[in-house]
């Protein structure tokens, strides 16, 4: 064959998680802080209902943009939990994940050129989607020393007059970070300054420990216009496998990106939607649940990294600790690599999300507390011998 294939695709690198992960893989008896992916089964009120309609047969497409009944939950969820206002009809699309919400929110917004601001370090895929979408990603240094968020200044030094949009997503993949109210009111009042729209990536909203009420960019006057809000099923229900989330914008914008949806998807799993309507109704007690499991387990690695003189913020949100081993003098890489060689625990080097990560470690608590506990006795073994070689 002498045609070419497509030159972005050929030009992108795969996910830095799992090029550090197939390595991982190779060796045996490896331990893994690795995955983002929460540990509990997915509650059972949820996977009885799929059960349920797969017993009665619902097993044909949905409407385009997903069950009514669906869409209806998920706008009296966002009003309720978040006071953003979406409506069910025209204003709310079922996607296949988080990871088609931004696909798509990439596609309907980018032209050819347009330049999008993205945080770095930062979630795997939205450099990828802006890029394949024709955009050009231009990443945002979140400064460490203001605990990864987003500083106006920051923000402002990036925009030219081809800045289309920026990604957000608080909280962090992979930093835990979360933005207070009031450092979202200043970037909001950058990003409506210099009329830009916002993908806001939520889907860890429900993973939220700080003692301030969660809020959500999109519930700021002016606003919701120029917003498109991401979130899904699969974090806060613990439900990755079924492939399930949703986008939510102005409906200038979402009938837009229905087209996409329509011909590349078609309608997101009937049966995972079924099941989601139970999970935004009724599994309140389930993720509660989680979330304080999730919090003790952060509260452990804190605990561990401080006795260990290891500098770690403090996570607001998600399931991720991203300390700071800029001690030890070698690349958030090198000190990967040689933990897997000389303890067999897995991290991933901050730098799979970007140049911004560097120095830095992300340790996914979505393991038991025993896992957690192995894994912090390799990390203090390893750091052990490396000080005292120094
Ligand atoms: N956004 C962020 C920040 C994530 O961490 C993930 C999953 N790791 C996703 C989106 C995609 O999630 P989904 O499984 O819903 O596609």
């Amino acid at each position: 064959m002498t045609k070419s294939q497509n030159q972005t695709v050929l030009d992108m690198q795969p996910s830095g998680i799992r090029r550090f992960f197939d390595i991982a893989n190779e060796i045996e008896g490896v331990i893994s802080l690795g995955v983002g992916e929460p540990d509990f089964p997915t509650p059972w009120p949820i996977r009885e209902e799929a059960i349920r309609s797969i017993k009665k047969g619902k097993t044909y497409y949905t409407a385009n943009a997903g069950l009514i009944e669906l869409r209806r939950a998920i706008s009296t969820y966002l009003s309720n939990k978040y006071d953003i206002h979406y409506d069910a009809q025209t204003e709310v699309i079922v996607t296949v994940g988080g990871s088609e919400a931004i696909d798509l929110a990439c596609r309907g917004l980018i032209n050819p050129g347009d330049e999008v601001l993205v945080m770095d370090p930062s979630y795997v895929s939205y450099v990828p989607s802006i890029e394949l979408a024709g955009g050009i990603p231009v990443p945002i240094q979140l400064p460490s020393e203001h605990d990864f968020i987003l500083q106006p200044e920051g923000i402002e030094a990036k925009i030219t007059d081809k800045t289309k949009a920026i990604i957000l997503n608080y909280p962090n993949n992979p930093t835990g970070a979360a933005a207070s109210r009031e450092e979202l009111e200043k970037i909001a009042d950058v990003i409506k300054k210099h009329d830009l729209y916002v993908l806001t990536d939520e889907i860890y909203s429900e993973i939220w420990y700080a003692k301030d009420k969660y809020t959500s960019i999109a519930s700021f006057e002016g606003m919701k216009e120029r917003t498109i809000y991401i979130n899904g099923f699969a974090k806060a229900f613990s439900m990755t496998g079924w492939r399930i989330g949703y986008l939510c914008g102005p409906e200038v914008l979402v009938e837009q990106m229905l087209k996409v949806h329509q011909f590349t998807i078609m309608a997101a799993p009937t049966v995972s939607q079924y099941a989601a309507i139970v999970a935004l109704e009724e599994c309140d007690n389930e993720v509660e649940a989680m979330r304080k499991d999730y919090l003790q387990r952060r509260n452990f690695l804190l605990g561990r990294f401080r006795e260990m003189g290891i500098p770690c913020f403090v996570p607001r949100g998600a399931f991720y600790t991203f300390p700071d081993i800029r001690e030890f003098n070698m690349t958030s890489e090198e000190f990967a690599l040689a933990l897997l060689d000389a303890e067999k625990l897995a991290v991933v080097p901050g730098t799979a999300f970007g140049e911004g990560g560097e120095g830095f470690l992300r340790i996914s608590y979505a393991y038991s507390i025993r896992e957690l506990t192995i894994a912090m006795n390799k990390i203090e073994d390893f750091i052990t011998k490396l000080r005292n070689q120094k």
